[in-house]
Parts: C-alpha cells; sequence; structure tokens
C-alpha cells in the first residue's frame, strides 16, 4: 500500500511548533517577526495565496504587512516600496507575490528585496548560497519537498531523482536541495526527449510543470516516490496536480496529493523562514 504523504497534515504541525516558538520569544523580548506581503492588482488566485498567508501569520504569532496595490502601479514605485521595507525595522520579511500582472521583470523586484529579509528565498545571493551548499534562505516549496521527505524517512542519498521543470523556484532549487543529500539529481523540461523513459528511472519523481495530469502511469517506475507540484484546475474547474493520482497510485510506494499535499508545506516553510529571518536580524538564538 502506497504512503499518502499528507502535506496539509505535516504544515499545520510545524505551523504549531512555530508558534510555540514565537510565544517563548515574545516573553523574552518586545520585539515581534513581521512579514511585508505585496499584492499587485486582483488575480483571484493571487489573493487567495495571499490571504492564506496573512492567515498563517496570525495563527502563528507573525504581524503582517498587507501591501494592495494597483496593477498599473509602476515598476520605479514597486521598487521604492520594496526599498522602504528594505529599511522598515518592523519587517523581518518580504513577499512578493508572484505572477505580477502584465508584462514586467520579475526579476528587478527580486533583486530589490535585502537578501536578509527574502523569505522566498528566490534572490540570486540566496539561490548562489544554495549553489555552493551554504546556509540560506530556502525557496519555500523545495524546502517544503525536503521536509516532507525527510519526515517521511524516505532515503535520499545515492537514490537517483528526477525533476522535470526547471524555474527558479521550485526546479532548480529542488534539484540542489537534492544533491546536497547525495541524491544523483537528473532535471528535465519541456525540450528533454523520451521524457516517460527517463522519469522510469527516477526512484524519486518530483513534477513541477504546471500540465494538469500530465505525469500518468507510463512515466513511473514501480515502487517510486512521487512528488506532486503542480496546481492546476482541470476542464471541471477542480484543482488538480501534475501528476494522473488515480492511475499512478498502484504503482508508487509513497506519493503527495493535490490539493492538501506540497501546497500547505510552501506556506509553512515561509512561516519557518520569516522566524529566521527575524531571530537573525535581532540576534536571537
Ligand atoms: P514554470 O516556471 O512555468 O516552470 C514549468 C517548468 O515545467 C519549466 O521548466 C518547463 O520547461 C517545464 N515543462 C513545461 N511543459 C513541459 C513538458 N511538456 N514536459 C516537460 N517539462 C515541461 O512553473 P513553476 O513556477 O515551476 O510551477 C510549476 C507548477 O507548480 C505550477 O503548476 C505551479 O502552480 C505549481 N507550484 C506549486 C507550488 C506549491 O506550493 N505547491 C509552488 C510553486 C509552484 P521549460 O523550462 O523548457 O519551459
Amino acid at each position: 500500500m502506497a504512503i499518502i504523504m499528507r502535506g496539509k497534515e505535516l504544515a499545520a504541525q510545524i505551523r504549531a511548533d512555530l508558534a510555540e516558538e514565537i510565544s517563548a520569544i515574545k516573553k523574552e523580548t518586545p520585539k515581534r517577526p513581521g512579514l511585508a506581503v505585496i499584492q499587485v492588482g486582483q488575480d483571484p488566485a493571487s489573493t487567495i495565496y495571499v490571504n492564506n498567508k496573512k492567515k498563517a501569520c496570525e495563527e502563528i504569532g507573525i504581524q503582517s504587512y498587507g501591501y494592495d496595490l494597483p496593477a498599473e502601479i509602476s515598476d520605479q514605485d514597486l521598487k521604492k516600496l520594496i526599498e522602504t521595507l528594505n529599511h522598515d525595522p518592523r519587517i523581518h520579511g518580504i513577499l512578493c507575490q508572484l505572477p505580477l500582472p502584465g508584462h514586467r521583470d520579475e526579476a528587478q523586484f527580486i533583486h530589490a528585496i535585502a537578501p536578509q529579509k527574502d523569505v522566498d528565498g528566490l534572490h540570486p545571493l540566496n539561490a548562489g548560497l544554495l549553489l555552493q551548499g551554504h546556509d540560506c534562505l530556502l525557496s519555500c516549496t523545495p524546502a517544503g519537498i525536503l521536509t516532507m521527505l525527510k519526515a517521511y524517512d524516505l532515503p535520499l542519498a545515492g537514490k537517483h531523482c528526477v525533476v522535470i521543470g526547471r524555474s527558479n523556484m521550485v526546479g532548480k532549487p529542488v534539484a540542489q536541495l537534492l544533491l546536497k543529500e547525495n541524491a544523483t539529481v537528473t532535471m528535465a523540461h519541456s525540450k528533454t526527449l523520451e521524457l516517460p523513459a527517463l522519469c522510469r528511472q527516477g526512484d524519486i519523481l518530483i513534477a513541477a510543470i504546471g500540465r494538469p495530469q500530465f505525469i500518468t502511469a507510463d512515466f513511473i517506475r514501480p515502487g517510486a516516490v512521487v512528488i506532486d507540484v503542480g496546481i492546476n484546475r482541470n476542464a471541471d474547474g477542480k484543482i488538480v496536480g501534475d501528476v494522473d493520482f488515480d492511475r499512478v497510485l498502484p504503482l508508487v510506494s509513497a506519493i503527495t496529493p493535490v490539493p492538501n499535499g506540497v501546497g500547505p508545506m510552501t506556506i509553512s516553510m515561509l512561516m519557518a523562514n520569516t522566524l529566521t529571518a527575524f531571530k537573525r536580524q535581532e540576534n536571537i538564538s
């Protein structure tokens, strides 16, 4: 019987542990961890993500500061706000909800965030530290995936991990994290040839593609561990992953569901990063 990796429950446990730690810190100091949450425009999916993040802050004792900006805000004004937040002592983490509306070069805003407040772990300094195997603020979804694999005691050293997707947010950093854990990592993308055969070589398959139920039984090595990062709407408007869960389930040894798999872990890792950033900036051990 395959293990269904319940990210929702694990994420709730992590938030409970963080809440306890924050409550203990609050007894020692009047300082409070603060997270700035920037949303540009009113994309409904982004609003749901932003609200979930603010709710998680409230649940565990992080002060969230919402900045809801019009879609038409100029690049210059958005950068000016980030610059102000970089110097605001109440703010320890800055989150700019992506994607931004319009055809903006998002990198300029990510680069504008002070690396020590980059709780999404997307700044090139943090990405570079990860690449070189150093301590850094980790990208939240990859950190959530690693935490989940470890929580379920799934061995990584020596395993062949196939990661499909090479985004800066998911594919590249998760590959680096797995490498650091001594896995052998293969990265695949839209130009990869003979993808199903390649994926069938994977002891661990991580799908971060953004295509509903793209991964069918044909991609799975019997007994593999499958991590489904995708969040997609199918033709009926239902949220589904990149993996065809029902057809793949009989083949695998462990799998994450969508929803309630990787998604909730991402938010808990954002909370953990905010607490880490707060402790580092306020010199709390
Ligand atoms: P992205 O930036 O659009 O990257 C998608 C990657 O998938 C690209 O590298 C692309 O290859 C690859 N790809 C696309 N079609 C492919 C195909 N037919 N065969 C092989 N590779 C293909 O997306 P992302 O930000 O990484 O997100 C991926 C998915 O994860 C989305 O569904 C997103 O909503 C979800 N997500 C979930 C969470 C969470 O918390 N659960 C967090 C972030 C993202 P190329 O590079 O060649 O174009």
